[in-house]
């Protein structure tokens, strides 16, 4: 506020510019909005900023003063977007809302500070994107700088990830899974964490280090939990994902004014048997969005994303980027996904009963928070009943996991037997309007809205009466918020206006009257309408409390459907696309028959058919040196492989004929070459860094792709890494890893002749004079030459560039230097 030199004008501001003050200093980095009647006004700097990035008027405040104050408002009913807007631009911003009633004679009102939104913490419904979550995330590292920790906290729906991590990539992977709008770190963070919120385009929030300690944190949760809940999982935490989660819970909760009790105890990524997925395979392999142009469409969640709620559709997110490991979850959901693929009946009841659910982890978060309306309580009520219908379609299926899911779903008969029996059937948005309550709750509501009714028809009998009394037969009575109510006659009737009617207002094409006994029936009707309305929001509030009381028992079920709908939504993909259920075996195996890239297939036209190919990776046919020319579909055969390993651990069916595989506990990929350079990094550099950590952490159980591993230095570099690198996973532990390479450098293919495991595939093309017929299929040994110049010709070089390549290349071939 310097700009306005506040100090010395305080004395001469206005009572109310003085609170404003006030609240500002409670919290002086956010963007402060103040309350005033049916606007939120901003002031002084924050007006200036605030107007420029939400495109609205900068006006000033006592305009006739020597500085006048900067200004800019929005109205109430709009706020939740504006505040949106702002967020958006990485903003804090702090609601400060009238917590005393406005009456007259009351001068000014008190205020108070009631939520911060941020970045990472939204809780308006506006501020949420439906499929995606909106995590908060700390970070914090342990006194040497070693290890790292992590939470994410996701308001909104209450869900919590704690972890550690020995390494940045780690961290890394986890922020990809992750996707947070916003990180908070301690004052003079380590320049790695500022660095990786940087390049992963997260806002970074600074926390004083209070706030930032194991210490705080056990207090933080032991509140919240209780004592024994927390002893459980505390113990086993590293203090540096302990600081981690306390951060994101004061955090949390200083926005929410404590309000968090849907907030489940976190989930312990350490505890997780998941797949490992490190950011460049999740990125690589396009599970979230394209790597291009980071869009959904594209990508494997664009595809699989078939579920109906949008907690169905947030869950999947997760469950893409953590695959399983343990083989009797995964056949659970082969089996769930194949029963509702074989009975469409159930499948079709199922859907028919998703598409009236509602999303009640969001709904009931918005409750928890005290933002919830009558409507968030009707998305409980009308889902809640539906858990009846889920469990019968349930109960009469076979498989175990869906039999799970409907014996898991509480019972909530009481629960919504009252809301069905209190709130009306399509409750206004803001409990303000009224009209929420039905008859036969409570006596004096019923008796309130007799009043009113009553008074309304007291008041159409009076303008009966009236009309017939005077002959004015346009006769009206109105009402408005200002006025109350009036008889209205037009300016031809004005003669026939009795005596005894009172003028009240003159108005274009006429005047306004009242009488007494009009006036009477206002104040009986306005009486009950605010004794009303008053009765209904106590009432709102004991069933909100209610619900909150089940807040544990809804967030359970909330996850019940959330999985249903994915098995659906896989088994409507396996029939879609005519997917099929993989064999989990334990033999050390990939074997994949007619497999199919599912992204690249839904893309092509309808006339043109994918070519499906199979690879089988065993004990002894361990590293495939796949060549052959650019464009050949060398890339796709990877991808595909890669993606029904994974799509199997995640519980879905595959693109394939057929398909035997055991589990993989990690999938690493090294895919495309490409600058960094945010990172700093040049593709050269990215390739070895990602080459680095996939030779650290490769097993003999994991299963390792990759594309053109040595282009982005010279040929012989290139060769000789290439060479070390495929040598170095062959021989990895006495068994090798599973691995497809693809490469360029045809000299690769004579490392079958000293490395028994390794085994050539080339794809096939045919040459069709100066073309290529592009075959896209994988077949064995290698490639006898690479038809990058003819490839070069078809993509619209010069045909002077390429003959006269074509005369290098003779040169150098005799040279023998290719
Ligand atoms: P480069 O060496 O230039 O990277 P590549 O051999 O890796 O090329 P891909 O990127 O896998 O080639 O494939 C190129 C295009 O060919 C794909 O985008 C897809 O449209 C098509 N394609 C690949 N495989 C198939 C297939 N099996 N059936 C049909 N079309 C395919």
């Amino acid at each position: 506020m310097t700009g306005w030199r506040v100090a010395s004008m305080t004395d001469k501001l206005s009572p109310g510019m003085r609170q404003y003050l006030e609240m500002k200093k409670i919290h002086p980095e956010a963007i402060l909005l103040f309350r005033m009647g049916d606007f939120y006004e901003m002031f002084f700097e924050d007006a200036v900023k605030a107007s420029g990035l939400l495109d609205i008027a900068l006006t000033s405040r006592s305009k006739k003063d020597e500085v006048p104050i900067p200004m800019c408002g929005v109205p109430h009913q709009a706020v939740d977007a504006y505040i949106d807007r702002l967020t958006e631009c990485g903003l804090t911003v702090a609601v400060c809302e009238q917590v005393e009633k406005a009456s007259a004679g009351r001068g000014l009102l008190d205020r108070a500070i009631t939520r911060l939104e941020t970045p990472g913490v939204k809780i308006s419904a506006s501020g949420q994107t439906p499929r995606q979550p909106n995590f908060v995330v700390a970070l914090s590292c342990d006194d040497d700088g070693r290890s790292w920790g992590l939470a994410g906290l996701e308001v909104s729906t209450g869900d919590m990830v704690m972890g550690s991590f020995d390494s940045l990539d780690g961290l890394r992977a986890e922020l990809s899974a992750l996707s947070p709008h916003e990180c908070l770190l301690k004052e003079s963070p380590p320049e790695e964490l500022l660095e990786l919120t940087r390049e992963m385009n997260i806002y970074a929030t600074l926390l004083p280090p209070e706030k930032m300690s194991p210490a705080a944190a056990l207090a933080g949760f032991t509140e919240l939990f209780g004592p024994h809940a927390v002893a459980a999982w505390a113990m086993e935490s590293r203090p540096e994902a302990l600081t981690a989660a306390g951060a994101a819970l004061s955090y949390a909760v200083a926005c929410c004014q404590g309000q968090l009790k849907h907030l489940a105890p976190p989930r312990l990524l350490w505890r997780l048997p998941y797949m490992g997925l490190d950011e460049a395979a999740i990125a690589n392999l396009e599970l979230l969005k394209t790597l291009r142009h980071g869009e959904l469409d594209g990508s494997l969640l664009g595809l699989l994303d078939r579920t109906i709620t949008p907690m169905g559709g947030r869950l999947l997110r997760q469950w893409l980027v953590r695959p399983l490991l343990n083989g009797g979850d995964i056949t659970n959901r082969h089996g769930a996904v194949e029963e509702l693929l074989r009975n469409g009946l159930a499948r079709d009841e199922i859907v028919r009963l998703l598409k009236k659910t509602g999303d009640l982890e969001r709904a009931l978060g918005r409750l928890v928070l005290n933002r919830g309306g009558p409507r968030d309580l009707a998305v409980l009520r009308d889902t809640l009943t539906l858990l009846d219908d889920f469990r019968r379609v349930l109960s009469g299926l076979n498989s175990a996991r869906l039999a799970a899911l409907g014996d898991g779903l509480p019972d909530f008969s009481e629960m919504t037997a009252v809301l069905r029996k209190s709130l009306v059937d399509n409750p206004p948005l803001n409990a303000k309007d009224g009209g929420l309550i039905k008859r036969g709750v409570s006596a004096e509501l019923d008796e309130l809205m007799d009043l009113e009714s009553g008074g309304k028809s007291g008041i159409a009998a009076l303008e009966a009466r009236e009309r017939e009394r005077t002959g004015i037969n346009s006769l009206k009575i109105g009402f408005n918020r200002v006025y109350g109510y009036y008889l209205e006659v037009t300016k031809t009737n004005l003669p026939l206006v009795p005596n005894d009617w009172i003028r009240k207002q003159t108005i274009a094409g006429g005047e306004r009257f009242l009488t007494p006994e009009l006036k009477e029936w206002e104040e009986k009707i306005l009486h009950a309408g605010e004794r009303r309305l008053e009765l209904e929001e106590k009432i709102l509030d004991d069933l909100k409390a209610m619900a909150v009381g089940r807040a544990g028992d809804i967030k359970t079920a909330a996850q019940l459907l959330s999985e249903i709908d994915i098995l659906a939504a896989f088994s409507d993909c396996a029939e879609r696309y005519r997917w099929v259920r993989p064999e989990l075996t334990d033999e050390d195996l990939i074997d994949i028959k007619g497999g199919r890239h599912p992204v690249v297939e839904a893309s092509l036209p309808a006339d043109t058919p994918f070519v499906a190919n199979d690879v089988r990776l065993t004990t002894r046919d361990r590293i495939f040196i796949i060549t052959g020319p650019n464009m050949a579909g060398k890339s796709t055969i990877l991808r595909q492989t890669a993606l029904i390993v994974l799509m199997n651990q995640v519980g879905s069916f595959v693109p394939a004929e057929s398909a035997r595989l055991s589990m993989r506990d990690r999938i690493f990929t090294r895919v495309g070459a490409s600058d960094d350079l945010a990172r700093g990094r040049s593709t050269f550099m990215v390739e070895m860094n990602e080459t680095a950590s996939i030779l650290a952490m490769a097993s003999p159980s994991s299963l390792v792709v990759l594309d053109e591993v040595g282009r982005g230095t010279s040929t012989y570099d290139g060769i000789s890494l290439a060479w070390a690198i495929a040598e170095y996973l062959h021989d990895l532990d006495g068994r090798g890893v599973p691995t497809l390479f693809a490469t360029h450098y045809h000299e690769l293919v004579d490392l079958s002749k000293t490395k028994p495991r390794v085994k050539n595939f080339n794809v096939a093309v045919q040459s069709a004079g100066k073309h290529i017929v592009f075959m896209r299929k994988l077949k064995e040994g290698g490639a006898s030459r690479s038809h990058g110049l003819t490839v070069a010709a078809m993509a619209g070089l010069p045909k002077r560039v390429i003959d006269r390549a074509r005369e290098i290349l003779s040169d150098l071939s005799k040279a023998g230097r290719r």
